[in-house]
């Protein structure tokens, strides 16, 4: 079934649709330059599911699952059951190319990446996965914790490539959303002294406040208010603005964040909303204002582990729905996370 090197990853407890991505493919079909070719689990169609989700024993996206390791059968060694409790990291890249052998994988152009189609989601009661890519949870760390992991690693990504430290400013646009909130409290973990919060949803807001801003502004979706909500968002940072996270990816929100960020500073583009944007760009540059962007995230799974475990950012405020594992559950749980309102992360326990 597989050689040394892999985990047979048996679900136990519980995954978490990632909102961002599989709810996206859920409703349209696709995203960004990705398409999703089936919807459903059937037969040999791809697996819809989370991108990853957390083992006990292996932490895979947002699943949590009891991780049995395998020896080679090759050499007649016996099937051992290991019986740890893993975070899995969804990305498989092939370590060969340019990009892997100089360690940027996560742009790898053969990553095989878990619900990112052709590839199947973790939504299945076994996986096969690198050992590499399965990292062992602490004891006092629960599995839900592990499988917050990959969207925290969005953040941790995030806050690396714009050089977040104790001296930065930080804005974060859609910063209600699962995405969002992880990157404010990444910016936190990493010394952040003041992050403000941006958001057309008051529901979400309110809840994102409790999460620990210096500040919220709540914005329309109108174009026209750029200039009016730039001012009232930097009246609220009360300085200068280093660096603007757009958690969303449209017009309007790069707009906001190309022109409130100062001047020097770093604008970093996480949300894939749109594929084409108008937005004010030559303005920014002349101010310097540099564009960042990320694609998911490279070797932050033991720092996501450090920061979770020990209590340095609390990811459980994040959860707040679970479900089971039936079909209907599943299903409920997909349309919860798409419909948003309440959603931040749904949790599915196996
Ligand atoms: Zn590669």
């Amino acid at each position: 079934m597989q050689s040394d090197g892999n985990f047979v990853l048996y679900g136990r407890e519980s995954c978490s649709c990632r909102r961002e991505d599989d709810t996206v493919f859920w409703s349209s079909g696709a995203m960004g330059s990705y398409a999703l070719i089936l919807l459903r689990r059937n037969g040999n169609v791809a697996i819809f599911g989370p991108s990853s989700f957390s083992i006990r024993n292996t932490q895979l996206h947002t699943i949590m699952v009891q991780m049995v390791q395998r020896q080679s059968m090759m050499n007649g060694a016996r099937l051992q059951n290991v019986i740890k409790r893993v975070a899995m990291e969804p990305g498989i890249s092939c370590w060969h190319c340019f990009h892997c052998k100089g360690g940027s994988y996560n742009l790898c152009p053969d990553m095989k990446f878990f619900a990112t189609p052709p590839i199947h989601g973790s939504l299945a009661d076994q996986v096969v996965h690198p050992a590499d890519l399965c990292f062992k949870l602490p004891e006092n760390m629960s599995l839900e914790e592990g499988a917050m992991c990959e969207p925290l690693s969005v953040g941790v990504h995030a806050c690396r490539c714009a050089n977040v430290s104790a001296e930065t400013t930080v804005l974060i646009l859609g910063a209600a959303g699962p995405i969002g909130l992880v990157t404010m409290l990444t910016a936190r973990s990493f010394g952040a002294p003041k992050i403000v919060l941006v958001d057309v949803d008051s529901h979400r807001l309110s809840v994102a406040k409790k999460l620990g801003p210096d500040a919220v502004v709540q914005v329309s979706t109108n174009t026209e208010d750029v200039n009016n909500e730039v001012a009232q968002i930097q009246e609220a940072m009360g300085v200068g603005i280093d660096v603007t996270f757009d958690c969303v990816g449209f017009s309007k929100t790069m707009t906001t964040a190309l022109t409130a960020t100062t001047s020097g500073g770093k604008v970093c583009l996480v949300g894939m909303g749109h594929n084409e944007m108008k937005v004010p760009l030559t303005p920014a540059a002349a101010r310097e204002v540099d564009i960042v962007g990320i694609f998911r995230y490279k070797n932050t799974w033991p720092l996501c582990i450090d920061l979770i475990n020990p209590g340095k950012i609390d990811v459980k405020p994040l959860i707040t729905h679970r479900f089971g594992f039936s079909q209907d559950e599943v299903e409920k749980a997909f349309e919860t996370s798409a419909k948003g309102s309440d959603a931040i992360k749904v949790m599915l326990n196996l």
